[in-house]
């Protein structure tokens, strides 16, 4: 049995979720990552390029918070279920050391290092 606090890893899952999803607001967009139709950019509609470009670059911000949202949310799900702390691919425990640097890994250290080799 791991000794892994799991309770304060569900905490800071939370309170990431929080802070992703408060960053997202911000950012006009909804949690769901669809940006409000009449968002604000500032510009006048002579700067059509100027807007679309930045539009562009909040649309990027915007995934990457999506990205980091729906991973903090399946190793939420993990919590809920019992598996937290499993790797998804090859069913190992994670190290506790990774789960507290990184509460939302969903997978080991050899599977993401392979993952991200892909
Ligand atoms: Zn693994």
């Amino acid at each position: 049995m791991t000794t892994f606090d799991i309770v304060g890893a569900e905490k800071a899952l939370r309170d990431q979720r929080e802070h992703l999803v408060h960053q997202l607001a911000e950012l006009g967009a909804a949690e769901s990552g669809d940006l409000n139709a009449d968002i604000d950019f500032g510009g006048s509609f002579a700067d059509a390029a100027a807007v679309t470009a930045e539009r562009t670059e909040v649309l990027g911000v915007v995934d990457s918070l999506k990205a980091q949202l729906e991973n903090i949310d399946r190793a939420l799900a993990k919590v809920e279920s019992g598996t937290y702390g499993i790797c998804e691919d090859c069913g190992k425990q994670i190290s506790a050391a990774r789960l507290e640097a990184r509460p939302e890994s969903i997978r080991c250290i050899d599977c993401k290092t392979k993952a991200a080799g892909r």
